[in-house]
């Protein structure tokens, strides 16, 4: 083994044995060992004993080390240790910020086994009441885990979304009068993407001027411009002339399995996307529904999708009585101050420990200054809520008494997600017959990029919502966007009504809205299967008559 590779066994050991609280002078060896050998170009296996001892900090157990490495490619003590330790916590010792002790405080306190549920966790500032911690190192280690994501060139759509637009709008000023537009994956809404696509009807040199005017780095391929957006968004852009502008857009568009279904061939002519869907017997469908699955039946919705100014309501977010940011009063404040007719807040409940999780005292509390702020900013009204962890016997957090005195529940699983299918099942099921429980938050517990959700049969779970008259979220931040947009039409088929919920921890979350809406749109969602582009007086109508079938 070369020497880096011997290094990184050291190094490893060394924040392990830390990690895991061993004798503090044997981690110093190590780490001070190693910082010391890195400065040796001599290959260490060829040195001799008493070479490898001059080097400072070196000791007797740091030479053997070296030795058992050399020979076997191992460190036995290591691997002991890594036998304790789970993948994510190990994984989470390479992120730049993070030493062994305050990985130790993640692991141990805040009981976080993986880097996407710490990324998770620091959304929903928990890591801001530990100790040592603060929102500072909370903002770095986001920085530092997205920067790793970036390296595997797979983006959140939400993370294109700022610097596409305002490049868009920039060129499009430049080339007043030329045709350009968004295409490919970004145009069709992708939940998770490689590139921004723009197609237009430039020559590709004065594209490629513009961009240098602009100081963005961009290459030129024939007809293609590949860019990089303030140094690190891809950007690519095709050049084709005006006239084959618009099929070259429907091409790029459309998914391969979506121009297969049409059966399309390049000779097929025409004037405009909706001439050419026209043409074979179909309406225009929408870009983000152009995945090839089931948009082309005739059982699929045809107009009325939601639109973001639809929504008239913010259902499940978070104040300071748990994990948010903003106060009671903020949120309210700002969801009126965006023309919302209603607030639903959900804060996190007692089994939450880690997140603030609000003790039976802790709600009534908040449900008196809901009355209180109701009165103050009528006709706004705050609906009270609570976002409930379905415990691990699949029942809910409070007893009846509690649960009686809230307008809404949002019940979803934060803890135990390493489960089968079976656990998940008996868990939702038992959670979504349960009476009080009105919407089911993120479903699956995914988190895109980052962590899969645990098991689950969709068709098995959306049957039992429509059985008992359950709603299902569409969690709208960007990392989760869960229920996934490809099961939408089975659950609008089955008559489950979707809400859009921010999931917000701050004010600022409500924004996110816009990303779930655009998910809902390419599963198909229509308005009136939407549950938070009810009116208030509609929505306040809806849960009068759930409550009513409580016995
Ligand atoms: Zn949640
Ligand atoms: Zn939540």
């Amino acid at each position: 083994m070369d020497n880096s590779g011997i290094l990184g066994i050291l190094n490893l050991y060394a924040k392990l044995a830390e990690l895991h609280n061993e004798n503090s002078f044997k981690v110093r060896a190590y780490s001070s060992a190693a910082f010391n050998l890195k400065k040796i170009k001599l290959p260490y296996g060829q040195m001799t004993d008493a070479d490898l001892l001059s080097v400072p900090g070196v000791g007797k157990g740091v030479v053997d080390s070296i030795r058992e490495i050399s020979a076997s490619g191992k460190m036995e003590a290591l691997n002991e240790l890594l036998k304790i330790t789970p993948a994510g916590i190990v994984e989470m010792l390479q992120i730049k910020g993070l030493g062994p002790k305050k990985v130790a405080i993640i692991w141990n306190t805040l009981q976080i086994e993986s880097i996407g549920e710490l990324l998770d966790a620091c959304r929903q500032n928990r890591l801001v009441e530990a100790k040592g911690f603060g929102l500072k190192t909370q903002a770095e280690i986001v920085r530092s885990i997205e920067f790793s994501l970036m390296s595997q060139g797979k983006w959140h759509y939400a993370r294109l979304w700022e610097p596409a637009t305002s490049f868009f709008e920039d060129f499009k000023k430049e080339f007043t009068g030329s045709k350009i537009s968004f295409t490919g994956a970004f145009r069709r809404a992708a939940v998770v993407l490689e590139s921004i696509e723009i197609i237009c009807d430039i020559d590709p040199f004065e594209v490629l001027e513009y961009c240098e005017s602009r100081n963005i780095p961009a290459d030129l391929n024939e007809v293609e411009i590949a860019a990089t957006l303030n140094g690190q968004y891809p950007l690519t852009i095709m050049c084709t002339d005006s006239h084959s502008f618009e099929r070259e857009l429907f091409e790029t568009t459309g998914s391969v399995s979506h121009l297969k279904l049409l059966n399309y061939q390049r000779s097929d002519d025409f004037e405009t996307e909706s001439d050419y869907y026209q043409s074979k017997g179909y309406r225009w469908i929408l870009p983000e529904q152009r995945e090839g699955r089931d948009e082309l039946s005739e059982q699929y919705p045809t107009e009325n999708f939601i639109e973001f100014w639809q929504l008239k309501g913010v259902l499940h977010n978070h104040t300071t009585y748990s994990d948010g940011l903003n106060s009671l009063r903020e949120m309210a404040e700002f969801a009126k101050y965006q023309k919302y007719e209603y607030l639903g807040i959900c804060d996190h409940s007692q089994s939450a420990g880690y997140a603030g999780g609000l003790k039976p005292d802790d709600l009534l509390k908040q449900i008196k200054e809901i009355d209180a702020l109701n009165l103050e900013f009528a006709p706004f009204k705050i609906f009270k809520g609570i976002e409930s962890d379905i415990l691990s016997d699949g029942s809910l957090d409070y007893d009846k008494e509690i649960l009686s005195q809230l307008d809404f529940v949002v019940a979803s699983i934060h803890s135990g997600l390493n489960m089968d299918m079976d656990k998940a099942h008996l868990r939702l099921v038992k959670a979504i017959e349960n009476p009080f429980t009105t919407i089911l938050g993120h479903l699956t517990g995914r988190l895109l990029l980052l962590r899969n959700g645990y098991p689950i049969n969709h068709e098995y779970i959306i049957d039992a919502c429509a059985q008992n008259g359950v709603c299902i979220e569409l969690n709208a931040h960007p990392y989760r966007l869960d229920i996934d947009w490809t099961w939408i039409q089975y659950a609008q088929n089955k008559g489950v009504m979707i809400s859009i919920n921010p999931d917000a921890h701050e004010k600022q979350g409500y924004h996110d809205m816009f990303f779930g809406t655009l998910a809902a749109r390419k599963g198909g969602l229509l308005t009136r299967n939407t549950l938070n582009a009810l009116s208030c007086e509609e929505f306040e109508k809806y849960l009068f008559e759930r409550k009513g079938k409580i016995k």
